[in-house]
């Protein structure tokens, strides 16, 4: 008998996030498994191009600053496109966000990851999902194994159901879901834009999605 009590969890969410990944490089991503947070680092890191002049567009994502992507970043002397650097103006912060767009590079987490391999995500302004599919010729997603679901519908239920509610509830917003989970209280709805990447969309030369057997982020 193992002396880990949660060795044999380690081990299911482990061969979720391999099967997951075997189903995203089917699906044309480039995948990578990372048991630990530091070892995900370290592949996002190897995955920047190693110019002076790249410019890296971060999106609004816990997960992208529990492993101190934005500090590594910069001590690798990237430019950093992050609008929620707090030292920076309200100005300078939406132009950080909106130069992400035509960044080098986008890195981000999922709101979701499904067991065949696609990535789902609510925004209310659309600037996270329209830079992960469009502008940024490399993408960057990684994903703690919390982020995976079996298909799109219990994808749709954990963005509404749990990461909606808990990241307004982190940014201080009154929205219907504080009180009670029922997005038909929500008008005009805060989650506005929705989508399901299911394959790197075609102008991207890369993709990349790192499953990492850690919860990280909502
Ligand atoms: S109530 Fe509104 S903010 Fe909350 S999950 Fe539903 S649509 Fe999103």
């Amino acid at each position: 008998m193992t002396t880990d009590t949660y060795a044999p969890e380690k081990w299911f969410n482990r061969q979720r996030a391999l099967n997951c990944v075997e189903a995203l490089k089917k699906n044309g991503f480039t995948a990578y498994f990372a048991e630990t947070s530091e070892e995900a680092k370290k592949l996002v890191m190897s995955e920047i191009p190693e110019k002076s002049t790249v410019t890296v567009g971060l999106g609004g994502s816990v997960t992208v600053r529990e492993l101190g992507l934005p500090e590594a970043l910069q001590a690798a002397g990237h430019t950093v496109l992050d609008h929620w650097d707090a030292s920076k103006s309200p100005a300078e912060r939406a132009a950080a966000r909106d130069a992400q767009v035509t960044a080098d590079v986008f890195l981000s987490s999922s709101n979701a990851l499904t067991e065949a391999g696609a990535l789902v995500n609510s925004d209310g302004s659309g600037n996270r999902v329209a830079s992960m599919i469009f502008g940024p010729k490399i993408s960057i997603v990684v994903c703690g194994y919390n982020k995976l679901v079996k298909g799109i519908p219990e994808a749709m239920e954990r963005i509404y159901r749990y990461a909606a509610p808990v990241n307004y509830k982190r940014l201080n917003l009154d929205t219907p879901c504080q009180k009670a989970i029922d997005c038909s209280q929500c008008s005009p709805k805060s989650c506005r834009v929705t989508t399901i990447i299911e394959a790197p969309p075609l102008g991207k030369k890369k993709f990349v999605v790192v499953v990492v057997n850690e919860k990280l982020g909502f």
